[in-house]
């Protein structure tokens, strides 16, 4: 190596003596100018940076470039900079993408800087693309979050520079899902969707064969290739970086153009050359004579000049070499260059999962990664969905409180390294954080719209109504003060029950209460009792009493109800709460239903008991509903059905973990927060104790069995009166890590149905995607991890069916899982690892919750259901509960002495028109009033084509029915994010070419009619409108709020 150097510097003293002799420096001018050469190969530079928003650094810190010794990125250097480059020469271009930093940096700015940038946008040196708050993950979001996140952005750009994105950019995310290319890019009006990483052999196959730039079609629903919902899709050759030696962040190595001839290195036509070298490795993988070249990475443009420099000279010096044309370029002119160029494109179904970017390194493992997080996020979800309704119904106020605050935390958590769980540990609790000052704040908004929309029309303060309604949000560890608090005489609870469903519901409603008197043991002989109470009702609003039900809340229950609250709420939670008062809601669509939970004062009349044994297992307990019937062992229960009376399922529950590998055999590659590589699995069986501790519960609205497996893993599963699903809610942790390993916690279902190795997993909620075990419809798989490799990101649901039955898994967040043989399904329930898997986050996934005497592992909570059905039968229950699952009724809780408040409020509600409700096939994903005052309306149809025999049919929403007491004035359909008309948008769209045979086409619905305002939706379809009401017609036929 020295005797190289030597050769080299004295080469160059040689060569430097000529040329300073002959040559002096001088100004050079270099040509820039935009141009295609249709018959040479154009290299497109596409500059960009790719800013996560929050990874290993929380989105402030990545913003400001603080905490710099984690790693120098800052990205407000990053578009400061660039936008000094951009000024400086007219011929440069940029791409930005996360409106979560670019809306922060812009609202900083002076009115005479935003003018010079709007120029730069207008002209479109400044492209924004994708457009979204963040690139969010493609796995683990719900798709109506994916939807809300990519409005707000939308929205942001629209209104401050009237631009619409014309490009999906996804270049980081770990996969990509169906519901992306219909929804989050066809359905946006985007011409065309890009990004990295997709599995490893598939991408092989792709470059051998031409195809890493397809026509990409998600649904099968929405129509063939020849039709619309499609989408150009160009995956990248490698990843989102240059090719080697052409990055110029200023740590970078790669060799800088030398054009002044008095440079001892002077190397114009080297590199010249290596570019040509480079452009033409890609063209041979390339189809049409356009290539793209990413020109950036993560955090890069700090100091853009660095860049622009190199790119200014290779422009130039390479297009007077004229082997190549190379021009500054967007996604967006490369995407008409190839629609230019008149091709046919392969076609694309389906999805890109599981992602694997080496034999043994499958990125699974983040389908589950923080569990606790993910379910954090769709819980929040779901309420925001309810919250924006609630501050429609009241009127948005500019002064009192808003859900923006929430929509902003919901936005940034969709982020590719948020709910997908792969961010620091300081990180996940930034978002945390920023969710629960979100939540806060909607928790007042709708404490507020329910207490306007409960107050009566008499009553004497309309405006200010004065109810305070409390709610609880820590339900699901059965912590709620509000329902908590003993009566006091005279005293009774008022609950409130708001339904966001644009349907009726009748469900079970739980809520913890301190029993009133002692519950009431009629006999304790042997370890049967039974737990009622004296005098306590629950009565409907007309005073009419409602079935109820009185039982005990599990141990496990107890302990992390007093150990979460103090953990995060930092109090004691008051231990008089031991039982759960659980009672039926009925409750109209879009509205709410009024109960009231009080002490009659009459002993002998009070609350339906509930029958409970427990103790050691000794013999088989039975419960059953219908013609289902569970039956419970060691190991789990057994989960039965008679479909006919030959033909009975059944289903036996277990749960088991994988060992995650440590990484120290041939392959380095460990378990970790992205990659799941499990090195074995082993049962859970009862631990320390001969028999499971079981508790049977028996009440009139439904049977319940607490067991309790080990220390860790405990469960009580239920199957309500007039219901045929079992619902499971486990308990999971601390997962022990003393022995040293890593452990993924997985729950099994085995039946004895012939599935022949397929199975079924949603895409981010929306459509089911086939999926058959150890195969990938677009190439030979080599299957190395049969494990890792076959598992699925799960929103929704998983199911299987064979000739004579159909199981369905629903869940209630995102979790992985998979059918690894014929008639078995697991889902992955919580992880805790102890390695890190060199994916770059560089921190091990050991989440713990800390109490004053010392941190422990995080302990998971959560539910998922199960149904078994005739085949065909099972999409019914998969879409319309799935909604229920989504959108759980909302509590808010209030106080009244005797008869008081509900003599004096209004206690139901329903915005629709009486008697109206949305078809069983229809959601309504958004009502929401937007600050200039117009309403954003989204109708969503809930099954696919051929889903059901009576439901996957064209149907129909009326808008007059849907806004009860209101004259709607305009109705204009939009993009899904209502930032374009949808005419505009269909008018623009490319229709490209496909190879092979165009698909059938599928009808969707009409264009509205402006008298009748009917919407008519098709399968699978969703539809945007932006409303405006004619103010002199108030909602709900009072005077509006006036905060
Ligand atoms: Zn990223």
């Amino acid at each position: 190596m020295a005797v190289k150097c030597f050769h080299s510097f004295a080469l160059h003293l040689l060569l430097a003596t000529i040329v300073i002799g002959v040559v002096n420096s001088e100004y050079i001018e270099y040509n820039t100018a935009p141009r295609i050469v249709t018959e040479k190969i154009n290299v497109h530079l596409v500059p960009h940076s790719h800013d996560d928003v929050g990874w290993l650094k929380t989105v402030d810190q990545y913003y400001v470039g603080a905490n710099n010794s984690i790693r120098g990125a800052c990205v407000e250097n990053v578009i400061e900079s660039v936008i000094a480059s951009l000024l400086d020469d007219q011929n440069r271009k940029f791409i930005y993408v996360e409106m979560a930093f670019f809306q922060r940096w812009w609202r900083q700015q002076s009115n005479a800087k935003k003018v010079k940038v709007k120029k730069l946008v207008d002209s479109g040196q400044l492209e924004f693309i994708n457009g979204g708050m963040c690139m969010h993950d493609e796995a683990t979001p719900h798709y109506i979050d994916m939807i809300d996140q990519t409005t707000l952005g939308h929205q942001f750009i629209k209104s401050e520079f009237g631009q619409v994105p014309r490009v999906g950019w996804q270049i980081d995310p770990f996969g990509h899902s169906a519901a992306q290319a219909y929804l989050l890019g066809a359905e946006l009006g985007f011409d065309s969707l890009f990004f990295a990483r997709i599995d490893y052999q598939d991408r092989a196959k792709r470059l051998r064969e031409k195809t890493l730039e397809v026509i990409w079609q998600g649904s099968k629903s929405l129509g063939s290739s020849s039709q619309v919902k499609t989408i150009f899709t160009g995956i990248f050759p490698r990843h989102y970086d240059p090719p080697d030696g052409f990055t110029f962040e200023i740590n970078d190595v790669s060799p800088p153009i030398q054009d002044d001839p008095s440079l001892f290195d002077y190397n114009v036509q080297e590199r010249v050359n290596d570019f040509v070298a480079a452009a033409l490795a890609q063209v041979n993988v390339t189809r049409t004579n356009h290539i793209m070249w990413l020109m950036g990475t993560d955090f890069r443009y700090q100091y853009a000049y660095s860049w622009y420099r190199q790119m200014d000279k290779f422009i130039h010096y390479v297009n007077k070499d004229g082997r190549l044309n190379v021009l500054y370029s967007t996604p967006s002119i490369y995407t008409d260059a190839k629609y230019a160029a008149n091709e046919s494109w392969p076609l694309k179904t389906d999805d890109f999962f599981p992602y694997a970017d080496k034999p043994n390194a499958y990125w699974t493992g983040y389908f589950t990664s923080r569990p606790a997080f993910k379910r954090y996020v769709r819980d929040l979800s779901g309420y925001y969905l309810a919250a924006r309704q609630l501050e429609f119904l009241r009127g948005r106020s500019s002064s009192g409180p808003t859900t923006d605050m929430l929509a902003d935390a919901l936005a940034i958590a969709q982020h590719h390294d948020a709910v997908s769980g792969t961010q620091r540990q300081h990180v996940a609790a930034d978002y945390a954080l920023r969710l629960s000052m979100g939540y806060l704040q909607a928790e007042k908004l709708v404490a507020s719209s329910l207490s306007f929309l409960s107050a009566s029309k008499s009553s004497p303060d309309k405006k200010n109504p004065d109810t305070k309604f409390q709610q609880c949000p820590l339900l699901n560890i059965s912590y709620c003060p509000a329902s908590e608090a003993r009566l006091s005489s005279g005293k009774s609870l008022v609950v409130v029950v708001y339904n966001s469903l644009g349907w009726k519901r009748e469900e079970v409603v739980r809520v913890p209460v301190s029993t009133l008197h002692s519950p009431w043991l009629i006999s304790e002989a042997l370890t049967l009792s039974l737990v009622s109470s004296e005098n306590v009702i629950v009565k409907d609003a007309s005073g009419k009493e409602v079935v109820s039900q009185i039982l005990p809340l599990s141990d496990i229950t107890l302990r992390i109800r007093k150990e979460y609250v103090k953990a995060y709420l930092g109090r004691s939670p008051k231990d008089t709460a031991k039982h759960v008062l659980a009672f039926i809601a009925s409750v109209p669509p879009l509205g709410f239903s009024s109960y009231v939970i009080s002490d009659t004062g009459r002993t002998g009349r009070g609350l339906s008991a509930s029958y409970v044994t427990s103790g050691s297992l000794n013999q088989d307990v039975e419960v059953s509903q219908g013609n289902l019937k569970l039956l419970y062992s060691e190991e789990g229960v057994k989960m039965s059905r008679y479909l006919s009376t030959k033909n009975q399922v059944t289903a036996e529950q277990t749960y088991a973990y994988y060992i995650g590998s440590n990484g120290t055999d041939k392959d380095p590659q460990a378990s970790g927060a992205y990659v799941f590589r499990p090195d074995g699995s082993r049962p859970i069986k009862s631990e320390g104790q001969a028999q499971a501790q079981l508790t049977v519960v028996r009440g009139p609205l439904f049977d319940e069995v607490h067991q309790e497996f080990n220390s860790w893993i405990s469960q009580i599963t239920r199957v309500y009166k007039g219901k045929d699903h079992a619902e499971i809610e486990f308990t999971v942790g601390p997962i022990p890590a003393d022995d040293g390993n890593s452990k993924e916690v997985i729950t099994k279902l085995t039946t004895t149905m012939k599935t022949n190795g397929t199975f079924y997993t949603d895409s981010n909620g929306r459509d089911f995607i086939k999926r058959v075990r150890d195969f990938r419809t677009d190439w030979d798989l080599q299957v190395y991890q049969p494990v890792a490799g076959n598992y699925y990101p799960i929103n929704l649901g998983i199911y299987m069916q064979d000739k004579t039955s159909e199981l369905s898994v629903l869940v209630d967040r995102a979790v992985g899982g998979s059918s690894l043989e014929d008639g078995q399904i697991e889902l992955m329930l919580h992880r805790r690892m102890l390695h890190d898997d060199i994916r770059g986050v560089g921190e091990i996934l050991n989440e713990t919750v800390c109490l004053p005497d010392g941190c422990k592992g995080l302990t998971i909570r959560g539910k998922f259901y199960i149904q078994i059905d005739k085949p065909g039968d099972g999409a019914r229950w998969r879409r319309t509960f799935g909604q229920e699952i989504y959108s759980p009724l909302l509590l808010a809780f209030t106080e009244q002495e005797g008869d008081h408040w509900i003599n004096s409020h209004k206690t139901t509600f329903s915005a629709l028109e009486p008697s109206y409700s949305l078809p069983n096939n229809v959601a309504l994903l958004t009502l929401q009033e937007l600050e200039n005052g117009e309403v954003l309306l989204r109708l969503a149809h809930l099954f696919e084509v051929g889903e059901d025999s009576e439901y996957s049919v064209m149907t129909k929403v009326e808008l007059k029915k849907l806004f009860n007491n209101k004259k709607i004035s305009k109705v204009k359909e939009t993009s899904l994010t209502g930032n374009q008309e949808k005419a505009e948008m269909e008018k623009r769209r490319l229709i490209w070419k496909v190879e092979g045979s165009a698909g059938e086409e599928v009808k969707r619905g009409e264009a509205v009619d402006e008298e009748e305002l009917v919407v008519e939706l098709a399968p699978m379809e969703i539809r945007t409108f932006l409303i405006r009401f004619d103010d002199h017609n108030e909602m709900v036929g009072e005077e509006r709020a006036t905060t």
